[in-house]
């Protein structure tokens, strides 16, 4: 699909690490958590424990059913990520292991922040009549906050948190459901977000040019055949 001439009448916008740098914060917030607790972990070296961390979340994030309910349940899905990393040590689940968990979540919801340009970017679209929406998985408290802390509503004249809605990115009626809050068809409307499935794929399947947003710079990874209608590495290249 060849590019469209300008803006569309209305662009559907991803919130975490499209808007938010979030899941590029979380590895290292790990690294500091686990050495934090390095006098704490009966013996096991806090760079295992690392290790282990990494190898469960990769895990457990890879299952659609679990990371919907990890999702919308976060401190279910910290649980699961610092216990299972402990298991696969071979180490009985400690007490502190509820701490690690807490400290990591404080600590990346600190280190949470809007990409360069991101915020002046919403605003330079509003200025310009584009009408946008901000179509978000994961809990309605965690996103709500995140929304709040960073004052993102008056940007949007339709905001859908799953969480809120009902249903998530990829299900088709979640998109349908924001266009039509924004009186705008399939064909004029732009989906920009970092997952190549819920902001691209699915998206085009139902006629919407797809954006992706490749904020770290990786590239389309090759084991995917998803093809987005253009890739951006920051927010500001819309305008
Ligand atoms: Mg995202």
């Amino acid at each position: 699909m060849a590019r469209p001439q300008g803006l569309p009448k209305a662009i559907l916008f991803d919130l975490d690490d499209t808007i938010l740098a979030y899941e590029s914060v979380a590895d290292t917030v790990w690294a500091v958590v686990c050495n934090e607790f390095a006098a704490r972990l009966d013996g096991v070296q806090p760079s295992a424990l690392l290790a282990a961390i990494d190898r469960h979340r990769a895990w457990f994030w890879s299952d659609p059913e679990r990371h919907r309910r990890g999702r919308l349940d976060l401190e279910f899905a910290r649980r699961e990520v610092v216990g299972g990393a402990f298991r696969r040590l071979g180490v009985e689940v400690p007490p502190v292991a509820e701490e690690i968990g807490l400290a990591y979540a404080k600590r990346r919801e600190d280190a949470i922040e809007p990409f360069p340009g991101a915020l002046e970017t919403l605003g330079t679209l509003l200025e310009k009549g584009v009408r946008l929406a901000l179509v978000t998985n994961g809990n309605a408290e965690s996103q709500r906050r995140k929304i709040d802390r960073f004052g993102l509503e008056p940007y949007f004249d339709y905001v859908l948190i799953e969480g809120e809605f009902g249903a998530g990115k990829p299900e088709e009626r979640v998109y349908r459901h924001a266009l039509e809050q924004l009186g705008a068809g399939t064909d004029e409307a732009w989906m920009v977000g970092d997952n190549l499935e819920w902001e691209v794929a699915a998206p085009q399947r139902i006629g919407i040019f797809s954006i992706w947003m490749d904020g770290r710079r990786k590239g389309l990874p090759e084991s995917t055949a998803v093809r987005p209608d253009r890739i951006i590495n920051a927010l500001p290249e819309l305008l």
